[in-house]
């Protein structure tokens, strides 16, 4: 243990994981190559979770969070609880183009 690159293990319990898993790791493909394409889906679904956020940032401001952007009727409060960044009602989202509501949500 005495090379510095080596992870000190000691007092970790036999079989307890270095590190968890990324979920889906899609860095590496199965061939040990660089995964561009899924590294570039996964910015893109961060970028878009963050343009989410700062709508609904912007919607507190303006105190329209939680109306739908489309009718002005309240969102569900279970739509909210699963996507606090919604914007639409259950009944505008497939008129905007949103992917449906969950069953029982929206
Ligand atoms: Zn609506």
């Amino acid at each position: 243990m005495d090379d510095p690159r080596e992870p000190d293990t000691a007092g970790i319990p036999e079989g307890t994981p270095a590190a968890p898993e990324p979920a889906g790791d899609r860095t590496h493909g199965t061939d040990g190559t660089f995964d561009l394409d899924g590294v570039a889906a996964d910015i893109d679904a961060i970028e878009a979770l963050l343009d989410g956020v700062d709508r609904a940032l912007s919607r507190i401001d303006a105190a329209t969070y939680g109306r739908c952007g489309t009718c002005g009727g309240p969102i569900e409060d279970a739509a909210l609880a699963e996507d606090p960044t919604r914007e639409h009602c259950g009944g505008c989202r497939p008129l905007v183009g949103a992917p449906p509501s969950a069953p029982g949500v929206g």
